[in-house]
């Protein structure tokens, strides 16, 4: 393809773009393609001679396309969502286009200083104390196993990175029994061992006990067990509940642990003053990650990890061979050193592109609009007879179930609930997730997409009860 072409063939595909985003709402929600469906109709081979563009983009339609489940579509109410915004969308245009790799500081000055002052305005954005340091990493696993090396690392005096973990005590690391899954492989991957993750019991809102953390850390220090890591949660992936973090911080603080705060999908709540009281006790802790890829308008992968001690998270991951010494490096951060791979993209300048277009006051706007959704449609489960909320609501996410009258064994009502989510799913119109809440089959609705309306979410919530009330032969 020559740069005219390029030219050509970029100009109708900002056209498509903008044509999708602005008819999203056209396709079916979640993908209804059966497994095997695509691949079958991809050949077994890459073709010998280079195609045509058009030939290549009419695959793209009739191929890919069904095979996408629409994540940006507004009644996309499924898991997190991975929301995305225009000015997200240029930035990662330019990014891909520049095609930097941004290891070094040299490989790219203004992506290790874009990173640096964005990061630093996160920081002030969600209100954090000057005291940690930002940088950018892929995803919350990431971020989350950097956390659990740098606290192995310091609490062994960096000798595990040297010797391995010959010598060393067992180490436990504790979380609560709603924690993501992903501490559990973060776990297994730092080589610490599974069975050494201490799931804490939750209280009525599914939130960390801090009284049974503090037990579980006793009775491994009377096993001379080394307690590690603790593991907060701000919302939690089932229910979105808010581990009580002070309590948490003085717990760790009375033994000495580290603390790492996950508030994968909650943190952009954070950016709204009168969601401060979930980050009560934040400025205890060592480690912090939240996702502007979930819920803060910057397309996938943006996470932003906050830590208080930089040089401890540069002494576990920094190596320096001859090729990748400057003469800059005492001078500027090489981003290199502040996580798990070498090569990095430049992921600052669509994070930048989307706090500039809208602002922190824009942000904050559409941020209270998904809240004040969330609540209405927790309103009407509330005062439906046969519809209960199964979580208390604390930002975007509503947890349910349908309960008609007279039925009320759990099974059956799992049964019910089960089938409600598929029958939904299947109408192609709008998109939900479940989840169990001790052992209770829950229905997930977030309402943080970036174009949800109001309207889109009592359409939702009305073809919820429908479906729901339908009689049983219709299924
Ligand atoms: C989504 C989520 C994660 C994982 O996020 P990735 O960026 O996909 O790794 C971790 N923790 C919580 C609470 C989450 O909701």
């Amino acid at each position: 393809m020559d740069i005219q072409d390029f030219r050509l063939h970029a100009h109708s595909l900002v056209d498509w773009m903008a044509d999708y985003m602005e008819n999203v709402r056209d396709y079916p929600v979640k993908s209804q393609a059966a497994p095997g469906d695509v691949i079958a109709r991809l050949p077994k081979h890459p073709p010998e001679n280079g195609e045509s563009f058009e030939a290549i983009f009419q695959d793209f339609s009739d191929i890919v396309m069904p095979g996408i489940t629409h994540w940006q579509h507004p009644s996309f109410f499924a898991y997190f969502p991975a929301n995305s915004s225009p000015p997200s969308v240029l930035g990662e245009m330019l990014m891909a286009t520049l095609g930097a790799q941004c290891m070094s500081w040299q490989t790219s000055p203004a992506a290790a200083e874009l990173e640096e002052r964005v990061t630093g305005w996160l920081r002030d954005m969600i209100g954090l104390p000057r005291t940690f340091t930002g940088v950018i990493q892929d995803t919350a696993t990431t971020a989350t196993l950097c956390s659990l090396l740098t606290a192995r690392e310091k609490v062994s005096a960096y000798r595990i990175n040297e010797h391995g973990f010959a010598g060393e005590p067992v180490f436990a690391v504790y979380c609560s029994s709603e924690t993501h899954s992903s501490i559990e492989k973060d776990v297994k991957i730092a080589g610490l061992g599974r069975e050494n993750l201490r799931k804490i019991a939750v209280d009525e809102s599914f939130a960390m006990r801090a009284d049974k953390l503090a037990e579980a850390i006793e009775q491994d220090l009377s096993n001379g067990i080394v307690p590690l890591c603790v593991v907060a949660t701000l919302g939690t992936t089932g229910s979105t509940a808010i581990d009580p973090l002070a309590e948490i911080a003085a717990v760790c603080a009375r033994h000495n642990i580290w603390l790492h705060v996950d508030a994968a999908f909650a943190g952009t709540a954070l950016l709204l003053p009168e969601f401060r009281w979930m980050s009560k006790g934040i400025e205890h802790a060592d480690t912090i990650v939240f996702n502007a890829h979930k819920w803060m308008f910057t397309n996938f992968d943006c996470s932003l990890y906050f830590v208080k001690d930089p040089d401890a998270l540069i002494r576990t991951f920094d190596i320096l061979p001859e090729y990748l010494k400057t003469q800059e490096d005492s001078r500027v951060n090489n981003y290199r050193d502040w996580g798990i791979q070498l090569g990095r993209r430049f992921r600052a300048l669509k994070l930048w592109f989307v706090i500039r277009s809208y602002g922190v006051s824009g942000l904050q706007q559409l941020l209270r609009h998904h809240i004040a959704c969330a609540r209405r449609l927790a309103k009407h489960i509330e005062t439906a007879p046969d519809f209960e909320l199964l979580a208390p609501v604390s930002t975007a996410l509503v947890c349910f179930r349908y309960h008609p009258v007279g039925v009320d064994a759990l099974d059956e009502l799992n049964d019910l609930n089960e089938n409600l989510l598929e029958r939904l799913n299947l109408t192609g119109t709008i998109y939900l997730t479940h989840t169990k809440l001790s052992g209770v089959y829950t229905l997930r609705m977030v309402t943080a997409q970036t174009g949800v309306t109001q309207d889109d979410v009592e359409q939702a919530w009305v073809l919820v009860v429908g479906t729901a009330r339908e009689p049983e032969a219709s299924k």
